[in-house]
């Protein structure tokens, strides 16, 4: 189960109100994206809702339990960053496996986690290699396969794939697709490109200035704009 209720969130940053007051459920097997200009407070609302940032008021619920004040590693949500944030040192395998490690599960059911992560995204060849070693796409699936050994509710994403060429954007477009099909997961997806919200999102997020525009399939956005800045930023005029 991933049923995630957010209620009246605010956040303040040096007294500015960032995020005004967002009202948002996300279902169960949802790959929900997050868009908007540069600015509008994307990387913010899903830090809030990773636990990277405190609220300044309002609720988050996960699964009827209230985890606005949880710390983020209690959260049941893993995220995967768009620099990737692997540890240089370490071999991949050791990358993915850090963080169960470190919470003293069993070394065979880590390690079957790891063989299982590995075969999904086809990372098996490249287990001992350092993150030196590996191409963009190599790294940026290391950095998914972190998220998906610790079998989150949730997976959030922040512009996983802003910094691969355009020919990589699109096969690990397809990817993120694949994998959210297979491991039948929640998504949270935030970028600031349009085409990767109208092509993976089940539901799309419009933000604008630390407010939701508009809330609603790719479909029912790009006919029935709510407003102008909808229209321009996804739809067809109005
Ligand atoms: P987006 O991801 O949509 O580009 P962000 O959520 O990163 O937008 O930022 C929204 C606004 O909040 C920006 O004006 C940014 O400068 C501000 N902001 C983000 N994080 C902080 C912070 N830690 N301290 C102060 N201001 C911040
Ligand atoms: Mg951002």
């Amino acid at each position: 189960m991933a049923d995630l209720k957010i209620r009246k969130l605010r956040k303040v940053f040096d007294g500015l109100e960032i995020i005004k007051g967002v009202d948002l459920d996300i279902n169960d097997h949802e790959f929900v994206v997050f868009v908007g200009p540069s600015g509008c407070g994307k990387s913010t609302l899903l830090r809030l809702i990773a636990g990277l940032e405190e609220v300044t008021s309002g609720t988050i619920s996960l699964d009827g339990r209230d985890i606005t004040d949880v710390t983020p590693a209690k959260r049941d949500l893993a995220m995967v960053f768009q620099t990737y944030a692997l540890y240089p040192h370490m071999s991949v395998r050791k990358n993915m496996s850090f963080a169960l490690d470190l919470a003293g599960i069993d070394k065979s059911e880590v390690e079957a986690k790891v063989q299982d992560a590995a075969r999904i995204l086809e990372l098996g060849h490249l287990l001992e290699r350092k993150p030196k070693a590996l191409s963009g796409g190599q790294r940026q699936r290391v950095a998914i396969g972190r998220a998906i050994v610790r079998n989150p509710k949730v997976f959030l994403f922040d512009e996983p794939l802003s910094n691969l060429d355009a020919a990589l954007r699109v096969q690990m477009r397809l990817e993120l697709a694949r994998l959210h099909h297979d491991l039948n997961a929640t998504m949270i997806y935030v970028t600031h490109d349009q085409v990767e919200a109208m092509t993976l999102a089940d539901k799309v997020v419009v933000l604008n200035g630390g407010r939701i525009e508009q809330v609603g399939s790719p479909m029912a956005l790009y006919h029935n704009p709510v407003n102008q800045f909808v229209a321009g930023f996804i739809g067809t005029p109005k």
